[in-house]
């Protein structure tokens, strides 16, 4: 598996020439453009890794996969589809059109950042504290990571220039989509993005929707089974923002992506696979990422359909 690994690394490095590093957060542009790392985690727990896998960036809207399961847990899953959709957007990531050309108002989905903001809205907690803390715990317990933390750096850079994400909250807010303190809830948002990880944490997390819920580690449950297909779901329809169909299409696994570079996959019942390379095309995705995927998806056989 490595030499395989290692052959679709050599192969796809090429494409790190194209695309460029996310700037419209500040902090993101420090990132190395040409580095690359795909890591497997497959259902009997070996670990496959080649490249960049120990390099640290952070989660962006992976984040949003795991924020849904936190929202579905928390909440009745009626309560959080009044407040968000089912359908993928066909517009970029950060769009806020349809939230007022929609007859419902409704944000499109929870991949985008608009329906993002609403799942991050439902997380549970007796203070904002606590739903930091749960949140962190969360991500920790699926990654098998006590580490991992928050990029403060990042997430300064985040709220100083998320003036988008801000309005797009606030209109949520007048049209009842959140209910309490948007700044808090932005904060919260900020904060699940700027989560630091890296392929290794990816493919983990990945792994345990693969499992459909389960630890295969330790055998203990970390999400129903309901809950994995919902969020494993989203991701085939809307993972990879406006290019959510052609990835489908070409690659055939559940996947999302964020403008950190990180692309977390998840293929049911075999494994889960972490990809980090942070120079990304016009719709956010990391282009080296996406075609190391679809290359793997050859080899192995990975399609689910
Ligand atoms: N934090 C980023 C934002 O809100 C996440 C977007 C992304 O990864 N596509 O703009």
């Amino acid at each position: 598996m490595e030499k395989i690994l290692k052959e679709v690394l050599d192969t796809n490095r090429k494409y790190t020439n194209y695309g460029q590093v996310a700037s419209y957060i500040p902090e993101l542009k420090n990132a190395r453009r040409d580095d690359l790392g795909i890591c497997i985690v497959d259902k009997d727990n070996n670990i496959y890794k080649v490249g960049n896998c120990n390099t640290k960036f952070t989660i962006q809207s992976v984040s949003k996969t795991i924020v849904l399961a936190m929202a579905l847990m928390d909440n009745e899953w009626t309560h959080v589809f009044s407040k968000v959709g089912m359908e993928p957007s066909g517009d970029p990531f950060n769009s806020i059109m349809k939230l007022e050309t929609n007859d419902t108002k409704k944000p499109c989905n929870p991949m985008i950042n608009a329906g993002a903001i609403v799942t991050t809205s439902l997380i549970k907690g007796s203070s904002f504290a606590d739903k930091e803390e749960r949140m962190l715990n969360f991500f920790r317990r699926l990654a098998k990571n006590d580490n991992i933390g928050i990029n403060y750096d990042v997430y300064k850079s985040e709220k100083m220039s998320g003036d988008r994400n801000r309005a797009m909250a606030y209109l949520l807010k007048n049209d009842g989509f959140i209910q309490g303190n948007v700044e808090e809830v932005l904060d919260l948002y900020f904060k699940q993005c700027s989560i630091e990880i890296d392929a290794v944490d990816l493919a983990r997390i990945g792994m345990n929707l693969a499992s459909y819920g389960i630890d295969i580690e330790n055998g203990e449950r970390v999400m129903s089974e309901r809950v994995s297909r919902m969020v494993k779901t989203f991701m085939m329809t809307c993972g990879m923002y406006d290019a959510s169909g052609e990835f489908a299409i070409k690659v055939g696994i559940p996947a999302k992506s964020g403008v950190g570079g990180g692309i977390m996959a998840s293929v049911p019942n075999r494994m889960g696979i972490g990809v980090y390379g942070p120079a990304l095309d016009k719709k956010g995705n990391s282009i080296a990422g996406v075609k190391m995927l679809e290359d793997l998806s050859h080899r192995l056989n990975l399609n689910i359909f």
